[in-house]
């Protein structure tokens, strides 16, 4: 069932339907409109950010930072840009008009800056080039809310949630992204994630397809 979303949510992303369906991702409309709705129901402070790791090209952004928007809470958005493991060469989701001639590598950067930029949302979004680990090691301070759907492999996955999981303050969220209960569906890392999480602390509070928000009730 598609989730029921507020006016001012709904109308918002129902302005970004053509950019949601012309911006190449991983997200299904239900499930970004959950996660759009998850970050909307975040009723921390908005001095506390949200913070999504892997961006790829902006298709969640958009719905994060729609509802971030809303709040007037700040989205960091972390991703190296070169593609997650997954996005390679010889590898399943692997897109060769993404490669940069030059360096050889996938780099999504550029279009993940128009995406933020048509959407409207360059006031919202903050925009951070680096590896999570690196970037979990310099930022400091609390975070109301946490989106991971950053490189699906076991070590990337659990690094993911070991440094950034402890930054989310009580009463904040954390929603993963590709929970498959069935390993026919995909792959295991995120749904030990979700068997972690429900370990520290929180308690699930929606599930639509492949996501589960989550919020934290104790430290
Ligand atoms: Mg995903």
């Amino acid at each position: 069932m598609t989730p029921i979303l507020p006016p001012d949510l709904s109308n918002r992303l129902g302005a970004l339907s053509e950019l949601v369906g012309s911006t190449k991702g991983f997200m299904p409309r239900d499930e970004g409109m959950a996660l759009a709705l998850s970050l909307y129901n975040c009723d921390l402070d908005a001095r506390y950010p949200a913070v999504e790791i892997g961006s790829y090209i902006g298709l969640s952004t958009i719905y994060l930072g729609t509802a971030a928007k809303l709040q007037s809470r700040a989205l960091i958005s972390v991703d190296h840009h070169r593609g997650s493991e997954e996005n390679q060469i010889g590898w399943q989701f692997h897109d060769k008009s993404l490669v940069d001639p030059v360096s050889q590598k996938i780099d999504t950067l550029y279009l993940f800056r128009r995406t933020i930029e048509l959407a409207d949302l360059s006031e919202t979004v903050v925009i951070i080039v680096a590896d999570s680990q690196r970037y979990a090691a310099v930022h400091k301070g609390e975070i109301g809310y946490l989106f991971i759907d950053g490189g699906h492999g076991e070590t990337q996955a659990h690094q993911d949630f070991d440094s950034w999981v402890p930054k989310i303050k009580v009463g904040g969220i954390l929603a993963i992204h590709d929970v498959f209960e069935d390993p026919a569906d995909g792959g295991r890392p995120p749904f030990e994630l979700f068997q972690r999480s429900l370990q520290s602390g929180f308690v699930l509070t929606s599930i639509q397809g492949s996501l589960r928000v989550l919020v934290r009730a104790t430290l």
